[in-house]
């Protein structure tokens, strides 16, 4: 393995542990909570931005010593967990935060479409957690699409209901 994999490899895992400590939605871990809680569909959070179209969304901001103020939000196209930084009047002190790891990995701890775990987004064209997820999904659309698969699915359903009687 060279360099650079091994490095890419480093930076995903740690991306991975990060989403791990957001999955388990610990009590006593407020910091994860909190950033758990972006994730929720955009329409649902709140009024809608008067003439701009757009939704007004939650946000965690965090003035740092660095001089450098972080925004975090949920992009919900992406369904990703993104880092916005700005520069700013330093702050006096600051304490440590989630915020400050993420913000290595922005764009790269995703919220799965179907079940809402969060996974390490190593494609950009992926959305589901897992193989499982995007499976349960596909089946699910196809079934509430088309009639054939509808009557198909039934007719298995008779066919073992038949073979239990017998
Ligand atoms: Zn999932």
């Amino acid at each position: 393995m060279d360099e650079r994999t091994r490095r890419r490899h480093e930076r995903l895992k740690v991306a991975e542990r990060i989403a791990e400590r957001l999955n388990a939605r610990d009590a006593e871990d407020k910091d994860a909570r909190r950033v758990a809680a972006l994730v929720a569909r955009p329409e649902l959070l709140g009024a809608r931005e008067r003439g701009t179209g757009g939704y007004l969304r939650r946000t965690i901001t965090a003035r740092r010593t660095s001089g450098e103020r972080l925004t975090l939000y949920f992009h919900g196209r992406s369904r990703t967990l993104r880092v916005k930084v700005e520069s700013c009047e330093p702050a006096r002190e600051q304490r440590p935060l989630l915020l400050d790891e993420i913000r290595h990995y922005s764009g790269l701890i995703a919220s799965c479409e179907g079940c809402a775990r969060f996974y390490v987004k190593t494609d950009q064209r992926m959305t589901f957690c897992s193989k499982t997820c995007a499976a349960r999904r596909r089946q699910r659309r196809h079934r509430a699409r088309s009639p054939e698969a509808l009557a198909a699915a039934a007719a298995t359903w008779a066919r073992l209901e038949a073979a239990k009687a017998r």
